[in-house]
């Protein structure tokens, strides 16, 4: 069995980040799949004055998980918020 322990799930980023989970193997129950409770609540900021629908699609990750990415998209798509946080 391959360990990346950079990358496998860390329960304590799931408040740091505001992580939602969203799948769970069946077997091992493990983490598989998260979510982001910012898109989640509050929608991706999109710019503002824009005629296009505003994107509902909630950004979601699946293991293993990089949580640089994460923080990317927090840092992109949820600054207000996230500074907020
Ligand atoms: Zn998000």
């Amino acid at each position: 069995m391959s360990r990346i322990c950079s990358s496998r799930y860390v329960k304590n980023n799931d408040i740091r980040y505001g992580l939602k989970v969203a799948h769970r193997d069946p077997q091992s129950s493990k983490v598989i799949g998260l979510q982001c409770r910012f898109c989640i609540a509050f929608g991706r900021e999109e710019k503002l004055g824009s005629k296009r629908k505003v994107a509902t699609t909630v950004q979601g990750w699946s293991h293993p998980f990089r949580y640089d990415n994460i923080e990317n998209h927090l840092r992109n798509h949820h600054s207000g918020q996230w500074a907020l946080y």
